[in-house]
């Protein structure tokens, strides 16, 4: 951990697009802006900050930015978009990476309230087979996250009525819960 931390703050001079290639291996000025990952984008209509925003963000050395972009704590790492990009940069290994960074950075503090936050994300997957976002944010608040300020903008989500505010079970329900059975079983035997 120690070496780690070490190593990030080591780095903390280099642009951030350097940083992320020696992450990931992948240079991301690479990206001419062609929007096609944010065209397949699951999340694309419900952040501000979509991966070719992101893309730019990193290319413009822009960390501040990006702690408070709502795109990179609400990606679902689908993976979609790095399939998409004709180009071979990979935004969802490249978002990886930044949130690697921004969780060193914050010395752990905003990591606590992230993995707060996606485990309440994921606990509402799985119990209701899609998002129920009032469960969400009572959830995330149980959990110890300091509401979204820190985190994400998701508030606008329901503001815009795309998500409802009650939970609706989807169909293959029953699906879902085997997949986290599942998931949760490859865990202990690890
Ligand atoms: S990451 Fe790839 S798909 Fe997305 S804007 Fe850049 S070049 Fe286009
Ligand atoms: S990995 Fe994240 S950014 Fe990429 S398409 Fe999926 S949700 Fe969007």
């Amino acid at each position: 951990m120690g070496s780690h931390e070490h190593s990030h703050e080591h780095s903390a001079a280099q642009p951030l697009a350097t940083r992320i290639q020696h992450m990931t291996g992948l240079n991301p000025l690479k990206c001419y802006q062609c929007g096609k990952c944010s065209a397949g984008c699951p999340m694309a209509t419900e952040t501000t900050t979509r991966p070719h925003d992101v893309m730019r963000l990193v290319a413009r050395d822009q960390l501040d930015r990006l702690t408070d972009a709502d795109g990179l704590w609400l990606c679902l790492t689908c993976e979609t978009c790095t399939s998409r990009c004709p180009n071979g940069c990979d935004p969802a290994r490249t978002m990886d990476a930044l949130r690697e960074i921004l969780a060193a950075r914050t010395n752990g503090k905003n990591h606590n309230a992230i993995r707060a936050f996606h485990r309440s994300f994921l606990t509402q997957v799985r119990n209701h087979g899609r998002l129920f976002e009032m469960g969400l944010i009572m959830s995330y608040k149980l959990g110890g996250g300091p509401m979204f300020a820190d985190v994400t903008t998701t508030p606008s989500v329901l503001a815009r009525g795309k998500l409802g505010l009650a939970p609706h079970n989807v169909k293959g329900l029953e699906e879902i819960r085997r997949i986290f059975e599942a998931c949760a079983a490859q865990e202990d035997g690890a």
